[in-house]
């Protein structure tokens, strides 16, 4: 691979914008507020991406079908409630390598992690074990050691964690290999990232998948990071289940609505090892208010309630976006943006400043970490803050810095590093 040619300075990172053929979806996005007249640099997508125009607007249209149509809004509006949650599919499977049937937009992450646990994680007396990355984001840890309790296990003993290979953070498959070699027969569920939260590393999907599948246990995958930033198969890879969020890199707003995948080997009509609500149930068959459940087909039967609207209006602007953008297009432009500001914090900071992600394994995001402790990680981070940058900081002492490649430009990553050098000036 040739090194790409980069310049570090304002007119090469204009030059670069006006050859970007995805230039034009920035406009397509609110920015935050100026501050003490500095604009804003926000590079923090991958924790709360911005707020799409369209996704606004969408909001507003199903407030005026409300007003509208009130009850009849289920039926009669343009996109009627009670399909809403459809339009978010072709989007999902985009996104994720999946097939129609094997995705939902429902919940939110966590409630799906546990929805698709109760339906993935079967414990026996002999296989229950759980295994998560060491450095595994809370809530995933919360939730698996929580699965474990109910089922009357100590995660203690219960959660297996895979270690990371060194102190940056970095996962070795073959240490995820010789964990499946040691406990086998005991473990129940892999439940792992498609990109690790704190580091930013791109994990092996396709091996981990693998892996659980040579030692006969579930796999699911938590893709908060992956969905929208780097390109999936999950079809083909074949987890057993896959849940994400999509407030992050997928811009639909706090708390916005997830989405789960189920693979289609599991999406038989005798297969009813779901938690059940009424939306569940067939479309054509749901309001005959039945006593017994009249399965829909597909991921829907995981659905329970009838979605929250509003929250989900973004997603549909989004997920637009996204395809109108094209995934191809958006990881060419990533590889060469994210590249952009490893070569600018590499040439400017070699020594002071360390990224802990990998650079054949990254996708848009770079964990930074201060090597001169001469410095104050925290200190630089606040400077940053006050300077109108937007990244975020991860205890103890990482600064996580994403560009996202539908509306950030060249020149935010230019300007960042402007701002960084300012920020350990004072730091
Ligand atoms: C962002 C994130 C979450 C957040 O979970 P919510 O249920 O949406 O609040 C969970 N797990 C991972 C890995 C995340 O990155």
């Amino acid at each position: 691979m040739s090194v790409p040619a980069y310049e570090d300075s304002r007119a090469f990172a204009e030059a670069e914008d006006r050859r970007d053929p995805l230039a034009r979806f920035r406009a397509e996005f609110n920015f935050p507020r100026d501050k003490d007249g500095l604009g804003p640099v926000y590079l923090c997508g991958n924790s709360l991406g911005l707020q799409p125009e369209r996704g606004a607007r969408y909001v507003r249209d199903e407030l005026a079908n409300w007003a509208d149509w009130a009850v009849d809004g289920h039926f009669h509006s343009e996109r009627p409630w009670t399909s809403y949650h459809k339009h978010a599919v072709a989007g999902f499977c985009e996104l994720t390598g999946s097939k129609p049937r094997e995705v939902i937009a429902m919940n939110t992450l966590t409630v799906n992690l546990h929805v698709l646990m109760a339906s993935f994680y079967k414990p026996t007396s002999e296989r229950y074990k759980i295994v998560v990355e060491s450095k595994a984001f809370p809530s995933d840890r919360y939730a698996a050691a929580s699965q474990l309790r109910l089922h009357g296990h100590d995660p203690e003993e219960g959660l297996i964690e895979w270690r990371s290979a060194n102190d940056d953070g970095y996962y070795d498959h073959d240490d995820l290999e010789a964990i499946v070699r040691e406990h086998g027969d005991g473990i129940a569920l892999l439940l792992l990232p498609g990109v690790q939260y704190y580091t930013g590393q791109v994990m092996d999907m396709q091996r981990m998948c693998e892996l659980g599948r040579e030692a006969g246990c579930a796999v699911g995958l938590d893709l908060a990071h992956a969905v929208g930033n780097v390109p999936m198969q999950l079809h083909d890879w074949a987890p057993d289940f896959a849940a994400w969020c999509t407030y992050k890199y997928l811009n639909s707003g706090p708390g916005a609505i997830g989405g789960a995948f189920i693979h289609e080997r599991h999406l038989t009509p005798d297969n009813l090892d779901q938690l059940h609500g009424w939306w569940g149930n067939a479309e054509e068959t749901r309001f005959e208010m039945r006593k017994r459940i009249d399965p829909a087909d597909g991921a829907e039967l995981w659905q329970m309630s009838n979605p929250p609207i509003l929250s989900m209006a973004p997603i549909m602007a989004s997920l637009e976006l996204f395809m109108e953008a094209g995934l191809g297009a958006l990881t060419a432009k990533a590889e060469r943006l994210t590249g952009y500001l490893a070569w600018l914090i590499e040439r400017r900071f070699a020594g002071r400043i360390g990224t802990l992600t990998p650079e054949r394994e990254r996708g848009c995001q770079l964990s930074l970490i201060v090597r001169d402790h001469s410095l104050n990680g925290k200190a630089i981070f606040d400077r940053l803050c006050e300077l109108n940058v937007t990244g975020d900081w991860r205890e103890p002492d990482v600064i996580r810095i994403a560009p996202a490649p539908l509306y950030n430009s060249f020149v935010d990553v230019h300007e960042f590093a402007e701002r960084f050098e300012r920020a350990l000036e004072r730091g």
